[in-house]
């Protein structure tokens, strides 16, 4: 399926201020893409754009190659996996509730939903012992695998991340993006990942999206990006970024 993620003319404001104009936008199936851009530029919204919880002001977005629908939102989301900077993790559930909500929700019985919670967490590296482990007893970095761990459930075809590596150390940041691309060897989606930063999309992401306030300034793999920035702002993104991927 070409175009998993599909818009077209799509403009979204927020009072006066518009975030998107007339963007239109492509997203190729099973792979990363990185969506680079500095904060205010539109990342989240653009997320929030494919799971339907914000609507366009004008255009269409089609996801799954339907437009989304306007019932029955639970469904169209229980294919796409979320995951949010500051891992959004219920504070008073402990890490194996946390991962499993939505097996719950989907009327699993428990020993179906332990078993994915303890495979995730051996993908992601994490300890099995942590299960048992409120957020606030878990490092920054565990809580992050938490969320992916949980965001991963329902095997989503699509996972929206946004900047879910944010808060970790860098050598921190490092483990969980090698744990990550282990995840989506083995369980690969069509992922869109939001940062700021251009190092860690370069890190996981087979294309890029740059944008800038709401525009898209450059798209496509991210040898051709790297190898040849369309915009200054582009190579400043890049910074000493100076080999391919
Ligand atoms: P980014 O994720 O790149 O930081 P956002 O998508 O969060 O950017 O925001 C883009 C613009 O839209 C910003 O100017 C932001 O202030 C504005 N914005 C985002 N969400 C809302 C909202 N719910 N209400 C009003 N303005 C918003």
């Amino acid at each position: 399926m070409d175009g998993i993620i599909d818009f077209q003319s799509v403009s979204k404001r927020y009072n006066n201020t518009a975030v998107f104009e007339s963007l239109s936008l492509e997203l190729k199936p099973g792979i990363v893409t990185g969506v680079v851009g500095e904060s205010g530029s539109g990342k989240s919204t653009l997320l929030q754009l494919i799971n339907g919880l914000v609507r366009p002001d004008f255009g269409l977005i089609k996801v799954f190659g339907q437009p989304i629908p306007s019932e029955n939102l639970p469904i169209f989301r229980r294919r796409i996996g979320y995951a949010v900077q500051g891992t959004g993790l219920f504070p008073h559930l402990r890490a194996e509730r946390n991962i499993g909500l939505m097996g719950k929700v989907e009327g699993w019985n428990p020993e179906k939903t332990e078993s994915r919670i303890e495979q995730l967490m051996l993908l992601m590296g994490l300890n099995l012992r942590l299960r048992t482990r409120y957020p606030h007893q878990l490092s920054g970095g565990q809580q992050q695998r938490v969320g992916i761990c949980r965001a991963m459930l329902l095997k989503p075809e699509i996972l929206l991340l946004d900047e879910p590596f944010s808060g970790a150390d860098p050598l921190t940041r490092v483990a969980i993006h090698e744990r990550f691309l282990d995840l989506m060897v083995a369980e690969p989606a069509t992922v869109v990942l939001v940062t700021h930063d251009m190092q860690e999309a370069l890190r996981l992401s087979s294309e890029l999206v740059i944008i800038r306030e709401g525009k898209v300034l450059q798209m496509g793999s991210a040898k051709e990006v790297v190898n040849n920035p369309n915009d200054e702002y582009v190579e400043k993104l890049l910074g000493n970024t100076t080999h391919a991927p």
